[in-house]
């Protein structure tokens, strides 16, 4: 690791720490590391074993909900996110809209490098019908800013669903089947370059399985929606971490693996 790759580690873990005591992390403390030594041996290029993760390592695209790859397969003509949003907040297509203070379509820019995919709102986000603004969402927001990233510059922050499940409860399939249109119209006309899925529900949608977390976490694939193909990589949600220390390490590798593909994609969320 290098000295500043350390240094993003520690500011992550104390950010996350002050956050899961609900505190406010000031993140930007000093901390003094050293490069890791360079590796004995044949180090030149082509004689690094591929790490296991490494971005360009692709697995099988998904299926089910957004398999659907027809270029305009059910979409509204003259589609725009406004209309996107105002087709959500009058929703009735299922019975969250009965539960409902605000649904919560999603915001941030236009044209991101990066859009993230969580599950659906809180209590503070059915309040405000904003993404992701509770505790958890106050973690991604620095979790984001650790790579240059924020829904202000080159983020847009949506979720699986958009209307929140009485008491937080899993979504139904039915649910999440009802709601899976305007998250494809949304991935059709943002275009994003890269697709960060935030938890296990939001994972296990996108890519059609039942496989855990642990399992989908840590590796760039690709994500098949709205006729596209999206380098996609799944990561532990905010609130996992507020709940389990243990989660912010392989998490904080998430995000590196991230800042790397998108680097590789010629991409440099800092400019
Ligand atoms: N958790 C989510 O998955 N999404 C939100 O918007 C807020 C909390």
């Amino acid at each position: 690791m290098t000295a500043e790759e350390k240094a993003g580690l520690a500011r992550f873990l104390d950010l996350a720490s002050v956050c899961a005591r609900g505190g406010y992390a000031d993140t930007r403390g000093e901390y003094d590391f050293d490069d890791d030594p360079e590796p004995e041996g044949d180090v030149s290029a082509g004689a690094k074993p591929e790490p296991e993760n490494a971005p360009g390592v692709y697995a099988a695209p998904s299926a089910g909900l957004f398999a659907d790859d027809r270029e305009g397969a059910g979409f509204p003509e003259n589609d725009d996110l406004e209309l996107i949003e105002s087709d959500a907040r009058s929703c009735g297509a299922c019975r969250l809209a009965q539960t409902r203070k605000n649904a919560v379509p999603g915001e941030g820019s236009r044209r991101p490098l990066v859009m993230v995919i969580g599950e659906g709102p809180g209590a503070d986000e059915d309040e405000t019908g904003r993404p992701f603004v509770g505790k958890a969402g106050q973690l991604l927001d620095k979790m984001l800013a650790a790579i240059d990233l924020s829904r202000e510059k080159n983020c847009f922050i949506a979720n699986v669903i958009k209307c929140r499940p009485p008491n937080n409860r899993d979504p139904n399939p039915d649910e999440t089947a009802a709601c899976a249109p305007f998250l494809a119209r949304q991935v059709r006309l943002l275009k994003p370059a890269f697709v960060l899925c935030a938890g296990r529900i939001a994972a296990q949608t996108l890519l059609d399985t039942t496989d855990g977390i642990g399992k989908l976490r840590g590796k760039v694939s690709r994500l098949n929606i709205a006729g596209m193909s999206v380098p996609f990589l799944a990561t532990y949600h905010p609130s996992a971490l507020l709940r389990n220390e243990d989660l912010k390490r392989p998490a904080w590798e998430d995000l590196k693996l991230l800042r790397t593909a998108l680097t590789e994609m010629g991409l440099d969320p800092a400019d």
